[in-house]
């Protein structure tokens, strides 16, 4: 700063606090005084003073700057209407503060092209004014503001549901598909938690992706999976989850996206039903031919004996048997038949009484031994419980464990084992039938209960069936208020484990009219060979 210059404006030429800290500082900084016409009007401010990062930003040395008019130093202030700014701070003696924009470019195309931060304090007649160019740090949060508004945008008006989600698995932000896909309104949902509104069977592998990202062993998910609609019915999605990350490595949010497939799902699975039941009628046409060929043949072969007058009682009884067989295998099927399509038709009814289940279920395991023995399998039989009287339908508890036990004979091989056990738990009674023979894929658990459903055809071969018997005992043990549920390892064996409610009928005819149909023992017997038919087929000869 010249000495001239501190007179002129009237600083004490030993002020060098002021100096100094005047032309360390970053940002730009000049004294300007004001230019009067002879009626006292300011016409322009003449630069008194500029500091180096003035001079650096006009580049220009300050001899150069120094005694100039401000609308030749800083033409661009005019366009920004600065200048009757500054008319306005010397006059009125307010300080003034201001960001002053200025753009290129035709209408609709406009490009910043300088950004400016200014301050203006009156000083004598004219006054100091500090700026800083910050042009750059516009055109970032102009960047960074348009490309949240993409952001915001694309979120709030895609098609497929996303959102923002928290460690705790809150929905933290909500696009307005999502809210329309599960039936909630966006408040309602960012009260709620994902964990919440999805389906329990697909929560634990759920957990386990979301575990696995934020330990950081995976990056992203993509799972099929089930919600459940604020109506309660089921919304089958694709969802794919990301993890987002600070610059620290740090989790912040999980990303998700989420798409409705329910409609997909329900035509795939209107198709498969359809080719399961096309199925199911064609390997119901062998089932019901089957026997009906071989009782027809056996007929034919007594009637050729019969002719010929070489019909002799050991033969008789070898080809009765045979058809006799063949006759249960019929009504098994049959029987199957209607109750499956009086359950689906709701005319099914159970007969409640009050009876010992353990002796229901003893009776109906001691009376297949001797069979199952024979076919070189052990038949065990374990309780913890001498009796227990409750409300249950016998005939419906026998096809129940009959069904289950010819399935266990049908996939145990030789010197195979099989045990039936009963035990009474916390108001429940449990009963469980368990082999070591084929066993069951873990994948296949819920398909085995499913209508017309059989694993592996090639393995049922060897024996008989409709793939009808599990979905049936597995009604049957629901209309008993009871639950279903199997255990296996594949190869090893399997274990179907039934739990019913320990309930009595207020009513007091305890069992004895099971005791009577029991009684009636060639009903009994004709009952287990029918619900054994499958396993006692034999091809004759
Ligand atoms: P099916 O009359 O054809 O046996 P089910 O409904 O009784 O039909 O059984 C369905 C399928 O479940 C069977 O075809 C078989 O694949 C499987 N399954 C049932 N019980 C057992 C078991 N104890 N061991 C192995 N597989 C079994």
């Amino acid at each position: 700063m010249s000495n001239n210059t501190y007179n002129a404006i009237g600083f004490n030429e030993s002020d060098e606090m002021f100096k100094s800290s005047v032309e360390s500082m970053l940002d730009c900084f000049a004294i300007f005084t004001a230019l009067r016409d002879e009626y006292g009007k300011i016409i322009d401010f003449i630069l008194e003073y500029a500091n180096d990062a003035a001079c650096a930003y006009k580049r220009v040395v300050r001899e150069e700057m120094v005694g100039k008019r401000l609308l030749d130093v800083l033409p661009y202030q005019t366009e920004c209407s600065l200048f009757d700014e500054y008319c306005k701070v010397i006059e009125a003696g307010e300080p003034m503060i201001k960001q002053c924009l200025s753009y290129e470019g035709c209408s609709g195309y406009e490009r910043l092209s300088k950004a400016v931060d200014v301050r203006a304090v009156k000083m004598k007649d004219g006054f100091v004014m500090t700026w800083r160019d910050i042009t750059e740090r516009i055109r970032v949060e102009k960047a960074l503001q348009e490309s949240e508004e993409k952001f915001r945008g694309a979120f709030e008006n895609a098609s497929i549901g996303m959102a923002i989600t928290g460690f705790d698995g809150r929905w933290l932000k909500v696009n307005r598909s999502l809210c329309e896909m599960m039936g909630y309104s966006e408040n309602e949902l960012l009260q709620l938690t994902f964990q919440e509104m999805t389906y329990p069977d697909d929560l634990e592998l759920n957990l386990d992706y979301f575990q696995q990202a934020i330990k950081g062993e995976i990056g992203y998910y993509h799972m099929e999976k089930r919600f459940i609609h604020k109506q309660g019915h089921v919304i089958w999605t694709v969802l794919s989850a990301s993890l987002v990350r600070d610059s620290k490595s740090e989790p912040l949010y999980f990303t998700t996206q989420i798409q409705d497939i329910t409609r997909i799902k329900q035509a795939n699975e209107a198709l498969e039903f359809d080719k399961l039941k096309t199925d199911f009628f064609a390997n119901l046409s062998h089932e019901l031919r089957t026997p009906a060929s071989i009782i027809l043949s056996t007929l034919q072969l007594v009637e050729y004996y019969s002719n010929h007058n070489i019909l002799q009682s050991d033969i008789i009884n070898k080809y009765t048997d045979v058809m006799k067989q063949n006759c249960y295998r019929l009504v098994k099927l049959i029987n199957n038949l209607i109750d499956a399509t009086k359950i689906d038709a709701g005319f099914y009814e159970l007969s409640l009484q009050n009876c010992n289940i353990v002796s229901v279920v003893e009776n109906i395991t001691l009376s297949v031994a001797e069979y199952i023995n024979s076919k070189g399998i052990q038949l065990l039989f374990d309780t913890n419980v001498e009796e227990k009287v409750m409300a249950c339908d016998p005939d419906k508890m026998e096809r129940i464990i009959l069904n289950l036990l010819s399935n266990a004979v049908k996939f145990t091989k030789r010197d195979g084992k099989i045990k039936v056990s009963i035990h009474e738990e916390n108001e429940n009674i449990t009963i469980k039938v368990k082999d070591n023979g084929i066993g069951i894929k873990k994948e296949n658990f819920k398909i085995i209960f499913e209508r017309f459903r059989q694993v592996d055809k090639s393995l049922a071969r060897n024996s008989e069936g409709s793939g009808i018997g599990l979905s049936l005992v597995k009604s049957l043990v629901e209309m008993h208020g009871g639950t279903i549920q199997v255990k296996s390892k594949y190869g090893l064996g399997s274990e179907f484990i039934i739990k019913l409610p320990c309930k009595t009928l207020d009513i007091n005819n305890n069992n004895s009219a099971y005791e009577q149909n029991s009684n009636n023992i060639e009903d009994y017997i004709e009952r287990i060979n029918i619900e054994l038919s499958d396993i006692y087929f034999e091809n004759p000869k």
